[in-house]
């Protein structure tokens, strides 16, 4: 593949990697004891107003939000953890290698996914690039 490839990338992975922390940071807390892990925080209820009438109403709100604030954490965590991986390929020099095959990946489709780790028809069902 193209050498200057990974070098070019790999700008485009730190900076998404900061992307993602910073969302990751928004909505969730960094699990101290497992790297790379984060958990969704509870939403913010202290500025609602709780008169005891919209009160249940409120709890089934921000137990909604925090289902879709897990969803949106995991989604973003995966992501993270796709990112890494490839900026420690690029670092073990064996980057744009299929993970599957070994041969190397298109071009163009790392252009579209710098994080990608294997050719369209080798990437397993449950990794979703
Ligand atoms: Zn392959």
């Amino acid at each position: 593949m193209n050498p200057n490839l990974a070098r070019e990338l790999q700008p485009l992975l730190e900076q998404e990697r900061h992307r993602l922390e910073a969302e990751l940071g928004g909505i969730a807390t960094k699990d101290p004891r497992m790297v790379g892990d984060w958990d969704a925080r509870m939403p913010d209820t202290a500025s609602r107003d709780t008169n005891d009438q919209s009160d249940i109403e409120e709890q089934a709100d921000v137990r909604e939000e925090y289902e879709t604030r897990i969803a949106q954490e995991q989604a973003l965590e995966e992501r993270l953890a796709e990112v890494r991986k490839a900026l420690e390929r690029i670092a073990a020099g064996s980057y744009g290698a299929c993970l599957a095959c070994g041969k190397p990946i298109p071009e163009e489709r790392l252009r579209a996914n710098p994080a990608a780790a294997y050719h369209i028809e080798h990437e397993p069902e449950s990794a979703s690039a």
